[in-house]
């Protein structure tokens, strides 16, 4: 039987739990782990132990993974489609020269190349792939396949990996609490702003109105690339999927990547100056003019009909 490594990291859960699961279907099941986790129902579990990976540095976890990998050549690696888990196993194909298939639903593993399905676009469409390899490199979509659940205690072998502090240059190393309030993913109205804000300060009206609808802010990600806004706050198949009851896009033209985080909205207002944007064709409702104008004049009836002037 095949042997199939999962890299399930140091705080494995729902998501981690489903790429074992796919794992299962390919093999016999081997997780990798960061520290003393363990995994029940397992036969063996893999303890990468090192105090450089005491936090996640996705390097420095890659190089760990390639030395385990090189000594064990598993049919296999696996991990989950999250952020982490498909920068995690990039770094690893890149280490080891092989091709890494991400966000796979479902897996052929009949013959030596194996055939692939794949979730593109955001989740707009799946592809057919074929991924041949010595040993295969894949992440699974999240939430294409049941949770794990086993029982009984693995077998668990110390792995200590060396790894030189300079592949340790991308770490946590400070972790932030996010104030409590209104956030971008719970929040009733979220206003957005992009490449038409023009500015960091250009924001200040967007949280001005998003204060007064009881709402967050949100953006794209011209925005985020800029450094106007932080990524917490980027809308989008790179960000953060919302689904609040009014979205509004400010300068915002409505690329399809930005869309799929927002497209789950109930109602949709466009504020941009061409009236042939995607976000103003699709949108409920447009206002067609300059956001610098219009969301100034919105904030002051807001404040009118509340009574706060
Ligand atoms: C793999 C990949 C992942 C991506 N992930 C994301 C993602 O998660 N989120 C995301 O947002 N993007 C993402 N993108 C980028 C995406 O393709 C677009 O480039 C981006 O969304 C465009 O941002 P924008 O609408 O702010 O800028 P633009 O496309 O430049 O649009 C600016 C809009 O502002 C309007 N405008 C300009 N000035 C004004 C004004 N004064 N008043 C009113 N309107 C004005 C313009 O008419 C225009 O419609 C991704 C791209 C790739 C390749």
């Amino acid at each position: 039987m095949s042997r199939v490594m999962v890299f399930v990291g140091d705080q494995p859960g729902e998501i981690e739990s489903q790429a074992i699961t796919l794992g299962h279907s390919l093999g016999s099941v081997e997780a990798v782990v960061l520290g003393d986790v363990t995994i029940a129902g397992l036969n063996r579990v893999w303890s990468v132990q090192h105090p450089l990976l005491s936090d996640y540095a996705p390097e420095a976890i890659a190089e760990a993974l390639a030395q385990l990998v090189g000594r064990e050549m598993p049919a296999a690696v696996i991990a989950a489609g999250t952020e982490r888990g498909n920068e995690v196993m990039a770094h690893l194909g890149a280490l080891l020269d092989l091709p890494l298939a991400s966000n796979i639903v479902s897996v052929d593993a009949s013959d030596d190349d194996w055939e692939l399905t794949r979730v593109r676009w955001g989740g707009s469409l799946l592809e057919e792939a074929t991924l041949s390899a010595f040993v295969k490199l894949l992440t699974v979509a999240p939430h294409s396949q049941p949770a794990f659940a086993g029982s009984g205690d693995p077998e668990v072998t110390i792995f200590t990996p060396e790894i030189d502090d300079s592949l340790a240059r991308t770490r946590v190393t400070e972790r932030v609490t996010v104030e409590a309030g209104i956030s971008l993913t719970t929040a009733p109205v979220v206003v957005s702003g992009g490449r038409g804000v023009g500015s960091a300060e250009g924001f200040a009206t967007l949280e001005q109105l998003a204060n007064l609808l009881g709402g967050a802010v949100g953006c794209s990600r011209v925005v985020t690339n800029n450094g106007w806004r932080s990524h917490r706050d980027q809308v989008g198949q790179t960000g953060t999927r919302i689904a609040p009851s009014l979205y509004i896009a400010c300068g915002i033209s409505g690329a399809i990547q930005h869309w799929v985080g927002m497209m789950a909205a109930k109602k949709v207002l466009a504020i941009n100056t061409d009236p042939d944007a995607p976000m103003v064709t699709k949108a409920d409702y447009a206002v067609i003019g300059d956001l610098h104008e219009i969301l100034p004049a919105i904030v002051d009836e807001v404040k009118r009909r509340k009574g706060l002037e």
